[in-house]
């Protein structure tokens, strides 16, 4: 070859070096948040979306994965875990159950209270590969734990209660405390609950968050407890089963509730492993009640079911006929929107942090089980298969990758 043919050579593959470093190919994304629900190609470069488009060329990327029969979504956005592991009574580790399972980001909800936050921060926040957020508890202690051996909450003394102390931690921890939790079950509150509440109101009024609120079993009834959210705030366990949920005894939903929606409280799903009914769910859907997000509340005492994943809690979705893309809105775009994550979470647009989730949408008969052993059999099931956090494969990929 002649030098000047084996420089043009040369300056050819130089133009010819793949532009990107992954390309996710012939999935169906499903991106509500830009209103996608199409077969689409992903391409990546330098951690970030780089192109979206019916078909990018293959040869452009040095890494392409093979999505075809596959759904691709942003990374989903789990906003109910319990992920302070080994320090909080329902901790669990966050990794094998989150970004393992196709979920980048999480709140933990009011795992750690103002004295146990830093812990959190500095050893799962800053140390897991899932991008954990949290809702601060709004006791100082966070949760306690509840079983026979101790039935006592974290809100049966007021002196741990301290709306000082929380916006103190709050204003010193705002990348990453996105908001306040309080739990108002009877037994962890006693008789205080509207009390602890009317601090924990106090606190995210200061800090202008939102609230969420886990009800069920509270003391007192949760018209109450109902009047006293604002737009912005969220009511987490909406579709458990059993007396004091938002229904009446005939499963209609409580006027309070409805006109607390009309302001803007937003409704959690939080199945946990005694929050989430069928039959409350069926029944609330049929009168047009849909959850604003749906999360798992994954916890210590579920997680080897009947949560096991977000991806199983969003499966029950599908088989309670939401379609697919309103199921996906509500664990990308619709978290997003709740709370103050960095802009771009929850979506794939074109210059945002790449991370986005690939399951396959499998046929067959599934049974799934609710907090209160009701059971349904499902025709569809979610399957994890591969997730990518800023443009990198976590662990290994089912779907073949191949690097050039
Ligand atoms: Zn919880």
């Amino acid at each position: 070859m002649k030098r000047r043919e084996f420089l043009a050579l040369l300056s050819t593959q130089a133009v010819a070096a793949p532009q990107y470093d992954l390309l996710v190919r012939g999935g169906r994304l499903i991106d509500p948040a830009q209103g996608i629900s199409a077969a689409r190609d992903i391409a990546i470069s330098g951690g970030k979306v780089a192109a979206i488009a019916e078909t990018i060329d293959s040869a452009t990327s040095r890494t392409v994965m093979d999505a075809r029969n596959m759904i691709v979504t942003p990374g989903l956005v789990d906003v109910h875990v319990h992920v302070y592991d080994g320090v909080a009574p329902l901790g669990i580790p966050a990794d094998p159950t989150c970004i393992a399972k196709g979920v980048t980001t999480v709140l933990d909800a009011g795992s750690s209270g103002a004295h146990t936050f830093p812990g959190l921060k500095k050893y799962v926040i800053r140390m897991v590969d899932t991008r954990v957020y949290a809702l601060l508890n709004i006791s100082l202690l966070g949760q306690s734990t509840l079983s026979t051996d101790n039935p006592h909450g974290e809100l049966l003394d007021l002196r741990f209660v301290n709306a000082a102390m929380a916006i103190k931690t709050i204003e010193q921890n705002r990348d990453v405390i996105l908001g306040l939790k309080i739990r108002l079950t009877g037994n962890i509150t006693g008789p205080n609950d509207l009390k602890a509440l009317a601090i924990a109101r106090e606190a995210a009024d200061a800090v202008k968050l939102p609230l969420m609120v886990h009800i069920g079993g509270s003391y007192s009834p949760v018209p109450q407890i109902v009047g006293m959210l604002k737009r912005g705030d969220v009511i987490t366990h909406s579709f458990r089963g059993g007396p004091g949920g938002i229904v009446d005894d005939r499963f209609r939903v409580l006027p309070e509730v409805r006109r607390a929606m009309e302001r803007g409280v937003q409704l959690d799903v939080g199945h946990g492993a005694g929050s989430f009914s069928f039959e409350t769910a069926e029944k609330l859907m049929a009168q047009e009640i849909t959850p604003g997000t749906i999360s798992s509340d994954v916890h210590q005492f579920n997680v080897n079911g009947p949560v096991f994943d977000l991806a199983t809690t969003l499966s029950k979705f599908l088989h309670l006929k939401m379609p697919i893309e309103e199921v996906i809105r509500r664990a990308t775009a619709n978290p997003a929107r709740a709370f103050a994550f960095p802009a771009g979470t929850g979506s794939l647009k074109v210059g945002t942090t790449a991370d986005l989730s690939v399951f396959e949408l499998r046929e067959g008969r599934f049974e799934f089980t609710d907090s209160l052993q009701g059971r349904r059999t499902g025709d569809r099931k979610l399957f994890p298969v591969a997730t990518v956090k800023g443009g990198s494969i976590y662990g290994s990929s089912w779907l073949p990758v191949v690097t050039g």
